[in-house]
């Protein structure tokens, strides 16, 4: 299977402005934001689509919410969502699973 473009950003071969990484996620800014703060929430796991997750991979979803919380508590937000396009019908554009973290509507 080709390599999704957040493979590539992790193995450093396209740059991206990262906010945090451990040994299962990266999360970077988002390319084109759609709010003041908009940040991409990736498994390292090339998962492609929510529809994909298996059970062995719950923890994983459980870690990325944790994370959401820890990049909230880090850049003190008030309040977000937290997104995940699943499929084309869905608005899916990189088949590579994330969750979209946004946040400062109001500010
Ligand atoms: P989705 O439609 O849920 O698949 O979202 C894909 C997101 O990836 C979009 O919001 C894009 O703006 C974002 N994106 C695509 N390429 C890059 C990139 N090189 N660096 C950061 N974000 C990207």
């Amino acid at each position: 299977m080709e390599k999704s473009i957040f493979t590539r950003i992790m193995e450093k071969e396209i740059p991206a402005r990262i906010e945090y990484e451990d040994d299962k996620v990266i999360v970077i800014h988002d390319i084109a934001p759609k709010a003041n703060v908009h940040l991409l929430i990736i498994p390292r796991k090339p998962i492609p689509t929510l529809m994909d997750v298996a059970e062995e991979d719950l923890p994983l979803i459980g870690h990325i919410h944790q994370v959401a919380q820890k990049l909230a508590q880090k850049l003190e937000l008030k309040g977000f969502r937290l997104i995940n396009n699943c499929g084309k019908e869905g608005g899916q554009e990189v088949f590579h699973i994330h969750y979209h973290l946004l946040s400062g509507f109001h500010e």
